[in-house]
């Protein structure tokens, strides 16, 4: 597979540099070649979504719907495709990556319901014979910039209620995402989409990113990555006075009281803290545990260790796969050294036989370190977590937030009045009890505080909010 640009609806082969994709399961498989587009890729790309605004913008909202329906009909006949595709691509385990496409029907679902759904308010006038309500109204053109590690479902929850809304798309998907996006583009070619209505422009983000933020005209962005990728989006857009959602890093944690079930909450510890090798934003990396329970909860979670198989993303028994590039192998690496050198091992799980030609990690857990210690306070975005000791539920508490991030966290006990001191105590912006910290439910709104976001949500109807504006109408209508 080679990707081409999606622009106007052709497909355009941008002049730029071209790389070789490799399988991170097994280096010596190339699953396919990028080609790596310029600025003015992305001058081209705005040219046709203005082009296409105008007409679906005034489209009605259930004929916007309808075309939601068919790319969600398409993305479910390909499930599979796509998903073995995403997993050689960036070594997310195909169970996991065939929930992700699911999720991603889900959305286009969820959003396509939406063209036909009430889109303001009346509000009461001062005066008399005045019709005053409020409308939403699209913003433009918007810019999606996405991350690697969803490549399926961040995408369309970004796509989804933007289009419904009748805004036209700038798609610059991360680069170790490249192939699956270009897939997801030709099966959204399938569909009726007005061409020019979603552009996709492969690239790197400091060429085809920094471009889009910097040379066109946008009216919006929506960026999710890394905070300090983010933090510079951010700075561009309030300079330029657009509108923007940055959804950022984090470090998660999950509190063990002595009252909790050891058993369920190891288990979901240990899923938050290893699927998708701790490639995600809300993987738990922090696991604290109040004193008296650390005995038996570590017991619980060394058994459940025995899950945790490290494996060929496309092997279906793989809890675990390699890590997604030379980059984060290298990053990941160096901090599991670290952990080696500076923490007291609780559990390290070997890399199952045969899997040694990719970007394989063991997954570990550690602890004695201080809770200002760098494993402690840097998003690893790997396969590590560490365990501290609270003396008591107000400790945990303390230590839970005790970190620039505030995305997700949760709690695991069995005393109503703890837990509903958590959701009303913690810094986070998905706070969950005897839940793991990763997951989240489409219809729901997904973000963080402090620096983990820009204080806006995702997905749910808060997505509306973002992709939209809000104009007041009023009509004097005996004059
Ligand atoms: P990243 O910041 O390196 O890249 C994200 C996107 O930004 C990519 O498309 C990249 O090409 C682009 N980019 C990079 N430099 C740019 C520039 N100068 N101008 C414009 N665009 C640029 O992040 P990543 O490595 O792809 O993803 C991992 C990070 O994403 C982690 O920190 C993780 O926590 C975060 N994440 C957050 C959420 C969330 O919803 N909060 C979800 C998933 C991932």
């Amino acid at each position: 597979m080679e990707t081409t640009n999606w622009i106007g609806g052709e497909w355009v082969k941008p002049g730029g540099q071209q790389r070789d994709v490799m399988n991170p399961s097994n280096l010596s498989e190339k699953v396919g070649t990028i080609h790596f587009s310029d600025e003015t890729d992305i001058i081209e790309a705005e040219a046709a979504a203005k082009e296409a605004y105008r007409k679906w913008s005034s489209m009605p909202g259930a004929k916007r719907g309808d075309v939601l329906y068919e790319m969600a009909a398409v993305l479910e006949k390909n499930m599979t495709d796509i998903a073995e595709l995403a997993s050689s691509e960036m070594g997310k385990p195909i169970t996991e990556m065939k929930g992700e496409v699911l999720r991603g029907v889900q959305l286009l679902r969820y959003y396509a319901s939406e063209g036909v759904r009430s889109q303001g308010n009346l509000v009461p006038s001062s005066d008399v014979n005045v019709l005053q309500y409020t409308k939403r109204v699209p913003l433009g053109v918007v810019g999606l910039i996405t991350p690697w590690n969803f490549p399926v479902a961040i995408p369309i929850w970004k796509i989804a209620p933007a289009l419904i809304s009748g805004n036209t798309i700038l798609w610059k998907p991360a680069e170790p995402a490249s192939l699956t996006a270009f897939r997801l583009g030709e099966l959204f070619a399938e569909t009726s989409l007005p061409e020019g209505v979603v552009n996709i422009i492969i690239g790197k983000g400091r060429d085809v990113g920094n471009a889009l933020l910097e040379k066109t005209e946008i009216n919006a962005v929506s960026f999710t990555g890394s905070t300090s990728t983010g933090q510079r989006v951010a700075s561009i857009c309030a300079a330029r006075n657009i509108k923007y959602q940055t959804e950022m890093g984090g470090k998660n944690a999950a509190i063990v009281l002595r009252d909790a079930d050891f058993q369920k909450a190891a288990s979901m510890v240990v899923s938050g803290a290893f699927r998708s090798a701790g490639q995600k934003c809300t993987a738990t990396s922090r696991i604290i545990v109040e004193k008296e329970a650390y005995e038996p909860f570590v017991e619980a979670l060394k058994a459940e260790m025995e899950a945790v198989k490290v494996n060929h993303a496309l092997d279906m028994n793989a809890y675990m796969g390699p890590v997604a590039s030379k980059s984060q192998f290298d990053s990941v690496s160096e901090y599991l050294s670290v952990a080696k050198k500076e923490a007291e091992l609780v559990i390290e799980k070997e890399i199952e036989q045969g899997n040694v030609n990719g970007y394989f990690v063991n997954p570990m857990v550690v602890t004695g370190i201080g809770p200002d210690h760098k494993l402690v306070q840097e998003e690893v975005f790997g396969p590590l977590a560490v365990i501290l000791t609270a003396e008591d539920f107000e400790e945990a508490i303390s230590l839970a937030n005790q970190t620039v991030y505030g995305l997700s966290a949760s709690i695991f006990t069995q005393d109503l009045s703890k837990a509903h001191r958590f959701l009303e105590e913690a810094d986070a912006g998905m706070v969950r009890v005897n839940q793991e910290t990763a997951g989240v439910e489409y219809q729901a709104p997904f973000g963080g505080m402090k620096m983990s976001s820009s204080h806006t949500r995702e997905q749910g109807q808060a997505a509306l909010d973002f992709y939209t504006t809000l104009k007041t109408c009023s009509i004097k209508h005996t004059f």
